[in-house]
């Protein structure tokens, strides 16, 4: 017997319809500010790079303006590295991270790679604290033509274009408690299933994709962010999130399949970082760095290599 009390929304084997859907929109409440945590942020980059308003973001009575902060010498012809951030709003340190990345590393890598970074893909669900957009969609299963979801519909409209150039995305996300508590129980309900338990693990892992895994690459992120906070242990089955270990810190998906984010370019180098941020072992400070950590080891993988 399942004891476990049933998401608060919907009926348990039946998939949400519209009514439940505008039940669970009802119970969203803004918990923090896009327009003053992040927007004052990228405004202070616009010294040293170059912003760009890839498209908004029009949920009544909010307006979002969508941000890409590119280098400044921009070459033809230079590989693209694509970061992005905040795909699920509520993965804080997917957001920062990207920030810190461009503030502090960022130019280190000038005159060779042109930078694209869109910090906070889905600002609604940061200001939510949630995972899904208004329409309970989740965004990272949503790059895909057609997208259901507009937050990946923009950014494949900025990005399709240099699809050919881009040697290197990493997107940045992380795993916390709430997946557990709340977001999974709320897909399973979502869609009629049964909620699955899973374990949370404790530390930092990566995706790579099924389809280009690039162990040796995964493993150099991994590397660069053992210096920085811990990684995520095998379970007992050595496996990560119900996923088999495929080198330390290191779990593959089928990203184009998914319609991941990661899976958007085709890119030779891809990578979903993971940060758990819920550990007593980190503070935020950490998990920003942790990310920032991840995409100059990618970066600098890629111009070895
Ligand atoms: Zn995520």
């Amino acid at each position: 017997m399942n004891s476990r009390p049933f998401y608060p929304i919907g009926t348990p084997g039946k998939a949400w319809g519209d009514p439940e859907r505008a039940e669970w929109h009802s119970r969203q409440r803004v918990l923090r500010s896009y327009a003053k945590d992040v927007v004052p942020v990228i405004d202070r980059l616009r010294a040293r790079f170059d912003v760009q308003v890839y498209g908004e973001l029009n949920y009544p009575p909010d307006r979002y303006p969508l941000f890409a902060i590119r280098s400044r010498n921009w070459v033809a012809g230079r590989p693209i590295v694509l970061v992005t951030g905040g795909v699920h709003g509520y993965e804080t340190s997917g957001v920062h991270g990207a920030l810190r990345f461009v503030d502090r590393h960022a130019e280190d890598y000038a005159g060779r790679v042109n930078l694209l970074v869109a910090p906070c893909v889905s600002p609604w669900a940061y200001e939510r604290i949630h995972r899904w957009n208004p329409q309970a969609i989740d965004p990272n299963r949503s790059f895909r033509e057609p997208s259901p979801a507009p937050e990946a519909a923009a950014l494949m409209q900025l990005v399709m274009p240099l699809r050919d150039q881009v040697s290197l995305h990493i997107d940045l996300h992380e795993t916390t408690d709430t997946d557990e508590s709340e977001f999974s129980p709320a897909l399973a309900a979502r869609d009629g299933k049964e909620h699955v338990p899973e374990t949370i693990p404790d530390g930092f892992y990566v995706v790579g994709d099924q389809n280009n895994p690039q162990l040796e690459f995964q493993s150099a992120l991994i590397a660069a962010v053992a210096k920085v906070t811990h990684i995520a242990p095998p379970d007992a089955q050595g496996k990560i999130i119900g996923e088999k270990v495929a080198a330390p810190g290191v779990i593959l998906f089928p990203a184009g399949g998914l319609g991941l984010c990661a899976g958007m370019t085709g890119a030779r180098y891809t990578s979903t970082t993971e940060v758990y941020p819920d550990s007593p072992r980190v503070t935020a400070e950490q998990c920003n760095a942790a990310q920032a950590a991840a995409v100059c080891a990618a970066i600098d993988y890629l111009l070895a290599h």
